[in-house]
């Protein structure tokens, strides 16, 4: 048995079915996608010192002073992009630790997930690896400009706060897809949803939530 990734004590199973049931209180209805959260070992994203926090309901430091989102925000945001469905195609900017990452890879075909912090990409490469996510692809780019040469994508997220939609996520996104952001800055940062329909791009603003700033750059 692998220790680190079945967990023992504040890393177990039944820590994690704990945080789906609260994730279920709280208001997520998607099963599909609390059943999935409560599969994937989310203590093996964070480091060592901090893994018996993996289950709590709070963002927690990843390093180079970025964050994993909280459970919440992870469920919420991949209950809007789903809307009932399989996910297709998927583009996520703002790999972080992968943990997004690997609750996509679990509901859709392929997952594009880029970050713009070298040692965090390689850091979630291997955490992906260990959670057995084989249909991931991450690049270490700037993702405000999308990957074009792999659009159209059924679903986009961006897990970084951006003042405005990327106009290059709206032409990669496919028609029929929708796109899942927080937009704003500092405290005043709110969800968007936006769906392409054969006609036109329709945009929905949901609730507020704060997230760490959209940068330009790779480094
Ligand atoms: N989903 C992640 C959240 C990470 S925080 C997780 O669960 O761990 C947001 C991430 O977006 C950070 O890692 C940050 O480096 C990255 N980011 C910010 N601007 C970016 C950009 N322009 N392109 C790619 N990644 C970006």
């Amino acid at each position: 048995m692998n220790v680190r990734i079945s967990g023992i004590g504040m890393t177990s199973q039944r820590t994690r079915l704990r945080m789906v049931d609260r994730l279920r209180s709280q208001g997520i209805k998607d099963e599909v996608v609390l059943s999935v959260m409560g599969t994937i070992p989310r203590h093996i994203f964070i480091e060592e010192a901090l893994s018996s926090r993996a289950y709590e309901d709070t963002a927690l430091p990843i390093g180079f002073g970025q964050t994993i989102s909280n459970p919440y925000t992870v469920a919420r945001m991949t209950e809007i992009l789903r809307n009932g469905q399989d996910l297709g195609k998927v583009l996520e900017i703002g790999t972080g630790c992968g943990y997004q990452t690997a609750v996509l890879s679990k509901l859709s075909r392929e997952v594009f997930t880029v970050e713009r912090i070298s040692p965090l990409l390689t850091k979630a490469r291997k955490n992906i690896r260990e959670a057995h996510c084989n249909n991931v692809r991450a690049r270490h780019a700037d993702g405000g400009i999308g990957i074009a040469e792999a659009a159209p994508f059924d679903a986009i997220i961006m897990t970084a706060a951006s003042t405005h939609i990327p106009s290059a996520l709206l032409q990669q996104l496919a028609v029929g897809g929708r796109l899942v952001m927080p937009i704003g800055s500092g405290d005043q940062q709110r969800l968007h949803l936006i769906e392409r329909t054969p006609k036109e791009y329709i945009e929905t603003v949901l609730e507020a939530v704060k997230f760490v700033p959209l940068l330009g750059g790779v480094v």
